[in-house]
């Protein structure tokens, strides 16, 4: 039965006004987080406190029997409380939920030749930690918990094997079977359920036929709000994991004795005797005895809580799922799935976008949130493998955001145009409609845009007219020199500041100069093929002569890398840049065995944007710059333009022009298929062989479409004479023609160095003594806030508008 239909929600709005005035004008949804403690608990347990003198348990004086009295009474009527048989399972009191997690470690940790642990996907961050202490440990989803429970062990041996799961998703809600464990084949493989988050709302029934777990965690105060205290519930047929446990203190040991001999006798009778050291936290037991009392009178059944949290999720789901923009966009990206299909708990994360479909960042929905006296979590909220697959973040991007800076608790947490953390809103027992209704009410009020901005206002390109051409290809090179990663087709590829995504990201160095390599010099770079695997999170180069390849993470992880910064100072172009070296001597080995000189692969900083910190592709000139820019007509080529990405020439120049040549917007190579074509009859009129479109090393090769009268032809070399370019929706400003060098001669299939087509290019291409050959760019930085903005990206087969 719906919880409203039958005056549920009223009853609360009662007892919310009543018991939890600190709630008064405020929407709380933070009950994950923890819950709020009501005004009878706290004023039956100052009364309790105040009026009865409770002394610390170790002893035999009568306040010492009272507390022992109470905490024995406690601890029974919480194993009521979960359905817990006393005969099955014990209960230990703990600081937390993670406490209890840690205590199962300390006893599997002890155990001879070590243990296995699998842990889920979902599991919080406390659960995470425990693989550090493992002989072996793996992450699990869904599917290899089935092929597990299909008889397909994880593992290679058969060694103790805790698996930890939660039994419902603290970041989205997500619920996993109660018998997840139990009908695994493999001997000696226990169950950890954490049921911090399900026990909040939810009755957990130990007693269950299907209930499967061996060690049962949760935290007290999210189900009461005080006191700060956790439980561990342990079957007895798993307190053996305990026996070898090596610590004891006060209160765990019969008798001990120091000195000479060294010998101490454990308390036998119960597993909690063993494993509660020291003082127990007495008061917050009693508080907890007192919590379970007022929780009961409050709200009545777990069973209650539960059905008026579910209605209360549903309302809240379907609310934000349902909110629009003007223009028809969802507002609300959602991660928890839908309560109508799937079993979840109240939890309900998701992100915000903009009509024009750019994330709202965390940093400014809190602001906002907070101003409006909203108690929401945001973030990561301790959840790495949930957060990885709601996010569809890879590993190597989650290392690569570390690089970058990204912190837990960081503001800026849109990083390469994905989100990094979400919006978790959550209830709880006390939690009404009006608190849901009202964060739907500000959602609505500062994030649904209803009146749409004009396109101009939001500075998508104003690029407009006929189409002229298509994005033929699109060529990255992830090592300096070395051969192109070609771009799929369909593949989004992002466009940055400093040129596109993984161009140029790492670079060869000569072991005895620093010197960056070039291919101008040694030809044999173009065997060097880099593959970028975003699957297995590596780049892979191969070597087209021997074979063999090498890999190296997508991730910059600082541990592979060489930390003294003094030694990785090196010049390109005469520009010094710093790059942090690879130590692996067999990697360096690689590449020196393949080009035949020592030399050692290095990376550009991450998220390097400051001054010198990735090459200067090339370099823009005055002349260049958008307000003055010239027609570059073949004959009137100015003296300045920039020089190839891959030359180390000009370097003399370069020093003079410092000034202006200030500029980290790397550019990128540009050339127009229409250009080769003509380049390749005048080769074929003196009978030589035709130029390869690879010889010029392009990032992006434009070409025309044949026979539709719609599009705009662009001839040959028209490129010289181009202003701008819009590719998609991201528009580009051409800085000038490419200079060009003997480097265009060398074979990319082979590496052998021919003629052509620098002596054809030197007799059709020559303007005041320098060959030139298609043009640099850069892209336009737009501002506003639509995808476009925050994640520019260019795919194959875009049309491009060209302007000039
Ligand atoms: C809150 C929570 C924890 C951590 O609990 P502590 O009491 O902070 O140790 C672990 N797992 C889940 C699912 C939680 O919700």
């Amino acid at each position: 039965m719906d919880s409203e239909t039958c005056g549920y929600n009223e009853a609360i709005e009662n007892i919310r006004d009543a018991q939890y005035p600190m709630l008064k004008d405020s929407i709380y949804l933070d009950h994950a987080g923890a819950t709020v403690p009501s005004k009878a608990l706290m004023d039956a347990f100052a009364s309790e406190l105040t009026s009865v003198l409770y002394g610390n348990p170790h002893s035999g004086s009568l306040p010492s029997q009272l507390s022992t009295d109470q905490v024995d009474d406690v601890r029974l009527r919480l194993l009521e409380f979960f359905n817990a048989d006393s005969d099955e399972y014990d209960l230990v009191f703990v600081a937390n939920a993670t406490a209890g997690v840690k205590l199962v470690l300390d006893g599997l940790r002890s155990i001879q030749g070590g243990f296995n642990y699998a842990y889920h996907q979902a599991c919080h961050t406390s659960l995470v930690g425990g693989r550090e202490e493992a002989r072996h440990s793996i992450c699990v989803n869904d599917e290899q918990v089935q092929n597990w429970i299909d008889g397909r062990n994880p593992f290679e041996d058969d060694s103790t094997t805790l698996f930890s799961y939660t039994a419902q998703s603290h970041l989205d809600g997500r619920r996993y079977p109660m018998s997840w464990g139990r009908d695994f084949k493999t001997a000696r493989t226990y169950t950890l359920l954490d049921a911090a988050s399900l026990g909040a709302t939810s009755r957990i029934d130990m007693f269950h036929p299907d209930f499967a777990a061996d060690f049962v965690v949760l935290s007290l105060y999210k189900i009461f709000g005080f006191p700060d205290l956790g439980v561990l519930l342990v079957r007895k047929s798993a307190e053996h994991l305990f026996d070898q446990r090596k610590y004891f203190g006060g209160g765990t040991v019969d008798m001990v004795v120091v000195g000479r001999e060294q010998w101490h006798a454990r308390k036998t009778a119960f597993l909690h005797e063993r494993l509660e050291d020291g003082t127990l936290p007495f008061h917050n037991i009693i508080a907890a005895g007192i919590a379970l009392q007022t929780h009961a009178s409050l709200f009545g059944s777990m069973d209650q809580v539960s059905r008026h949290t579910a209605y209360l999720t549903r309302r809240l789901h379907a609310g934000l799922e349902k909110l629009r923009h003007g223009n028809g966009r969802p507002v609300c990206t959602l991660y928890s799935p839908s309560p109508e299909s799937q079993s979840t708990g109240p939890v309900v994360s998701f992100n915000i976008r903009s009509s024009l479909g750019a994330w709202v960042t965390l940093g400014e929905f809190e602001k906002l949130a907070i101003v409006n006296k909203i108690h929401v979590r945001t973030g990561g909220v301790c959840s790495p493998g949930g957060i990885a697959a709601a996010l569809d973040l890879q590993p190597w991007e989650m290392k690569k955001n570390f690089s970058a800076g990204f912190r837990c608790g960081m503001d800026n947490d849109i990083m390469n145009g994905k989100p990094v953390g979400v919006i978790r809103a959550s209830l709880g027992a006390m939690s009404v409609k009006a608190d849901v209704d009202g964060f739907l009410d500000f959602i609505r009020e500062f994030f649904v845009e209803v009146d749409i901005p004009q396109l101009p206002n939001v500075s998508v390109s104003d690029l407009t007219g006929k189409p002229s051409l298509l994005v033929k290809a699109i060529t990255v090179y992830p090592i300096k020199s070395c051969g192109g990663f070609t771009v799929p087709p369909g593949m989004d590829w992002a466009v940055r500041p400093e040129g596109l995504a993984w161009d140029r990201e790492w670079c060869l160095l000569h072991k005895g100069s620093g010197q960056a390599l070039s291919q101008k010099r040694y030809p044999r770079m173009t065997l060097l093929r880099p593959t970028l695997d975003f699957e297995a999170g590596v780049l892979r180069i191969t070597c087209k002569d021997s074979l063999q390849s090498v890999t190296v993470p997508l991730s910059a992880d600082p541990t592979l890398l060489e930390k003294d910064i003094r030694q990785t100072k090196t010049r390109v172009c005469g520009e010094e840049i710093t790059a942090q070296m690879y130590k692996s001597v067999e990697l360096n080995n690689f590449f020196s065995d393949a080009l035949g000189i020592p030399c050692v692969l290095a990376r550009f900083p991450p998220g390097g944007r400051g001054l010198g910190s990735r090459l200067n592709k090339a370099k823009m000139q005055k002349h260049q710059q958008a307000d003055t820019v010239q027609r570059l007509l073949p004959g009137s080529f100015p003296d300045d333009v920039p020089s190839p990405p891959d030359s180390d020439s000009e370097q003399t120049k370069l020093k003079v022009e410092t000034k202006i040549l200030l500029s980290n917007e790397s550019p990128i190579l540009m050339i127009h298929s229409a250009s080769v074509d003509a380049l390749n009859e005048a080769i074929a009129q003196h009978g030589g062989p035709p130029a390869m479109t690879s010889a010029f090393r392009a990032n992006i090769v434009l070409e025309g479409v044949q026979g539709n009268e719609d599009w705009d032809k662009r001839p040959a070399y028209s490129e010289d004479s181009w202003r701008k370019v819009r590719i998609g929706n991201q528009t580009f400003s051409l800085l000038g023609a490419c200079r060009r060098c003997q480097m265009v001669c060398v074979d990319q299939e082979t590496g052998e160095r021919r003629q052509e087509p620098l002596a054809t290019l030197s007799k059709t291409r020559r303007f005041n003594g320098k060959i030139y050959f298609g043009a640099h760019m850069k892209h336009d930085e737009m501002s506003g806030s639509s995808e476009d903005v925050q994640h520019p990206t260019i795919r194959i087969g875009e049309p491009v508008v060209v302007d000039g």
